[in-house]
């Protein structure tokens, strides 16, 4: 079984498993009908994306977050996190993020967090917040000093599409990532899943049933 801890895409082959991404939206309108997409038969993320956070919004984004949070489809909370590049300021951001924390910590799922230039901003909320709960951060693509300092602060590190190009941080880094770890995402990317369970099973040189075993076994013991 590949675990995909982070789509979305709602497509999966059959010996795949997806957690599938549910971004909380911004208007009221999309808000009263929301989740309205025909959700697929499969494993839920639902989260405010620090991009769609509306300042006039939030409580009810927040009330609806705490709702869907408690359904048992919904395996993981978020992604959420920081955005230094783009989304609402970054005092809303970590407002926000906050409390998603705080929501998580309710019904004592992990976290999928989205951080983008602001790892010391996410390592002190951590640090003041001190969540019980797992936190991965999703498409992870820094060096290796990035990554040990996160992996001493207890996070998971999920690792992307990067890794098909062997330059790339990600693919220079996983090798370093201890097995307990490590998970693999397609994100919003056009690659298989089974391509970044291969790739990674190469660079790591161990089987890719042994790959699979591991990261399933991650995703058992946070998730379930
Ligand atoms: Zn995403």
């Amino acid at each position: 079984m590949l675990i995909n801890i982070h789509t979305h895409n709602p497509e999966k082959q059959d010996n795949q498993q997806i957690i599938y991404n549910l971004i909380i939206p911004e208007t009221d309108e999309a808000l009263e009908t929301f989740p309205d997409e025909t959700i697929p038969n499969s494993w839920l993320s639902v989260g405010i994306h620090p991009w769609y956070i509306n300042e006039n919004k939030q409580k009810l984004q927040l009330e609806k977050l705490r709702q869907l949070a408690k359904n048992q489809d919904i395996k993981l909370i978020g992604e959420c996190g920081l955005d230094r590049l783009k989304g609402a300021s970054l005092p809303l951001q970590e407002e926000i993020f906050i409390k998603q924390i705080r929501i998580a910590e309710e019904v004592k799922k992990p976290i999928i967090i989205h951080c983008v230039k602001c790892f010391n901003e996410l390592i002190s909320i951590k640090k003041i917040v001190r969540p019980k709960v797992p936190m991965i951060i999703h498409g992870f693509n820094n060096n290796l000093t990035t990554a040990q300092i996160l992996l001493d602060k207890g996070f998971y590190l999920s690792l992307g599409s990067a890794i098909l190009q062997e330059n790339s941080n990600a693919a220079q880094i996983l090798s370093q990532i201890p097995h307990e770890k490590l998970f693999l995402e397609t994100d919003d990317k056009d690659v298989s899943i089974s391509e970044l369970y291969e790739k990674a099973s190469f660079i790591l040189k161990i089987p890719l049933n042994k790959l699979e075993d591991i990261i399933f076994a991650n995703y058992i013991e946070i998730c379930t």
